[in-house]
Formats: C-alpha cells, sequence, structure tokens
C-alpha cells in the first residue's frame, strides 16, 4: 500500500503555523537569556533552579533513547503519557463528525476517549473469544473515511499479545495510520514492532515510562514513527510538553536500563507463581496467559469478589461490563509480600 501523508493529515494542519517559541529561535547555549520573560534571579523552592523553559523537542532525551531503541531521534515524539500522542494522532487525521477510527474491544479505553472528545467515530471489530485478531475481519470494516487501526499489543486487559503476522497484514494492506500500542511490551515475549518501523511510513509504535520503568508519576509516553508523522505530532504538541524535571529523571532512568530489566524479570516470575496460586481458587473458572504485568481472571461473579476484596483494603479492577470480559477481574501483580496479601485475601473470598 502506498503511503500518502499529504492525502492522510487535516488540510489545515499543514498550512497552521505553529507557535514559535523562545527557545526554538535561538537554539544557541551561551548568552544571555532575556527572550522568555522567565524570572532571572531563581526559583521559590528551597532546592532546585526551575526557572528557564525546557527543551521543547527534549533532544537529550531523545539521543539517549534513540541509542537505546535504535531508532534515529527525528522519528520519535515525546509526550505527556502515551495517553498524549494517542490524542495528537486522532486530532490531526481525523476529521470531526467525518472520520473514524478501528479499535479491537477489549481493548484500552483512551482510544475511544480520543475519538469521543474529537467527535471521531469509533468502529469496533471485536477480537476473538480467546482474544485473538483476524487482520481481515478488521480490513474489511476499513471504510474510506477510517484515518487509523488502533491495535494494542499486548492487550490491555485481556494480557495476551495479538498475532505478529495479522498485526503486520494490517500494516501492509491499510493505507491509514496503524498505531501499535505497545505499553507492556518489556513483559512480552513477542518481540517489538520497533523493527517495522524503518519498512512501513504508516506504523507508530508507542511505548511508555510508565509500565516496566516504573515511572507513571512523571508522565512520559513515547512514539516512534516514520519522521514525517512525527513532525506533525510536533507541528501540534503544547510547546513545552515534557517538563525539565521529568526530562532529567528519564535521562537518569534511561542510565538504569538493567534495573529496569532486573524489575521485569522479578514481576515476570511473581506473574507466574501467582497465575498458579490462582487455580485453587473454586470461583475462578479461567486464567487468561499473560505477556504483561498484570493478569485476568475469570470468575464465577466478578463484583461479589471484587467487593470481599475491597473488605480487606485489596483493590483490583473490575473488568465485568467490559466486553468478551463478563466475570473478569484484572489484577496487577503486585510485590511478593503484596501478592501473600491478596492471596490471603482470596482464600477468605466465596
Ligand atoms: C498503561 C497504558 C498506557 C500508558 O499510558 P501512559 O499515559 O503512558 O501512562 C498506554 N496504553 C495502554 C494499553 C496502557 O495499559
Amino acid at each position: 500500500m502506498s503511503f500518502d501523508l499529504k492525502s492522510l493529515v487535516r488540510k489545515h494542519i499543514l498550512t497552521v503555523k505553529p507557535y514559535s517559541s523562545a527557545r526554538d529561535e535561538y537554539e544557541g547555549e551561551q548568552g544571555i537569556f532575556l527572550d522568555a520573560n522567565e524570572n532571572t534571579i531563581g526559583s521559590t523552592t528551597t532546592d532546585g533552579l526551575y526557572n528557564r523553559y525546557p527543551d521543547p523537542l527534549q533532544w537529550e532525551v531523545k539521543r539517549e533513547l534513540s541509542k537505546l531503541k535504535n531508532i534515529p531521534s527525528k522519528q520519535i515524539f515525546l509526550g505527556n503519557g502515551s495517553d498524549e500522542p494517542i490524542d495528537l494522532l486522532v486530532r490531526a487525521f481525523c476529521e470531526p463528525y467525518q472520520d473514524n477510527i478501528i479499535q479491537m474491544p477489549p481493548t484500552y479505553g483512551m482510544y475511544q476517549v480520543s475519538a469521543d472528545i474529537n467527535v471521531v467515530k469509533t468502529i469496533d471489530v471485536h477480537l476473538s473469544a480467546d482474544f485473538e485478531l483476524d487482520a481481515s475481519k478488521v480490513l474489511a470494516a476499513v471504510t474510506p473515511a477510517t484515518k487509523i487501526i488502533f491495535v494494542c499489543s499486548p492487550n490491555n486487559p485481556t494480557g495476551n499479545n495479538l498475532n505478529r503476522n495479522e498485526i503486520l497484514t494490517l500494516i501492509k494492506s491499510f493505507s491509514g495510520l496503524v498505531v501499535v500500542d505497545e505499553a507492556y511490551i518489556d513483559f512480552s515475549t513477542q518481540a517489538s514492532l520497533l523493527s517495522e518501523i524503518a519498512t512501513n511510513p504508516n506504523l507508530i509504535v508507542l511505548q511508555t515510562f510508565s509500565k516496566a520503568w516504573g515511572l507513571a508519576n512523571l508522565r512520559l509516553g513515547m512514539a516512534f514513527g516514520s519522521e514525517e508523522v512525527i513532525g506533525v505530532m510536533n507541528r501540534i504538541k503544547p510547546p513545552y510538553n515534557i517538563n525539565g524535571v521529568t526530562q532529567q529523571l528519564a535521562l537518569d532512568a534511561l542510565k538504569n536500563a538493567d534495573l529496569k530489566d532486573q524489575m521485569v524479570k522479578s514481576i515476570v516470575a511473581e506473574r507466574e507463581k501467582l497465575a498458579k496460586a490462582f487455580l485453587k481458587f473454586p470461583f475462578v473458572t479461567k486464567i487468561y496467559p499473560s505477556d504483561t504485568n498484570f493478569i485476568l481472571l475469570k470468575t464465577v461473579d466478578a463484583m461479589s469478589i471484587y467487593k470481599q476484596l475491597v473488605a480487606q483494603q485489596v483493590i483490583v479492577r473490575n473488568r465485568n461490563t467490559v466486553v468478551l470480559c463478563e466475570g473478569c477481574l484484572r489484577i496487577t501483580v503486585g510485590t511478593a509480600a503484596e501478592n501473600e496479601i491478596l492471596l490471603t485475601a482470596l482464600a477468605k473470598c466465596s
């Protein structure tokens, strides 16, 4: 399929003049900076200086990420969580009241929310009963107004990887954008689709610092894609969307990728222990395989188990009302100590 960004993006996006910040116009590092109306004396915090605006395009962080992911810096976008690139892509590519996106429920809720906020229609192509993706079903649902297909793999809330060849079929056959959300890729046995970016200009891969990297509080998400698509996102993003403290801490974290890998190992080991332990509860009817840091469980009565756990101050996610997830609870893998408490609490449920 040929990919033509100009015909895909909303017309005005390419002509709108982006805000040019002081830091965009002069990029040198030496000099007296009287160009951005900052407080030149200092900050009101007890320690630390935060009086200067941060790098709007986060080049230092991108340089390090580029090495780690083997993707050129210009093909990286950083957002306020992955939720920001999801929203920016919908806004840049989908004409309100006219265009649509395709998603595969049960899946992550933000695709729907971003579409709804932007008055963009969603076409739902459900995963199969065992949560598999059928590319031919998705492609059959595509209309001339379909601009983005959102694929979540490993998928939330089901926990499984979607079949790589099916995803690749979507990317090769669809002339719009395919966004593959890899929030849980570090926990997965399947390789990332990042390696496909160089040859597929319509592919955008989303990853995040919120899960394996242990930085949910910072709100830092990554999007990887063709220079063209990343350029569109940069045109419309808020000028200083990633604050300087987050940029500093991301640089620090990137030096500790081995610590992330160690934590992933422990979490995966705990996940496998939990999955085995869940087998013994009579109210658990199915434990879904997981390539993430959570486990989806089918139970005879999710609401009842959920409430009995809450009464014991153990909070899990009730997915009972989600399509194809009737009776399901989604449980994040805790620390070894937390998992003990969870299992003790479950043993008291009936
Ligand atoms: C947690 C999660 C994200 C990450 O969102 P952030 O905004 O980066 O915290 C993205 N996609 C999925 C499927 C998730 O579960």
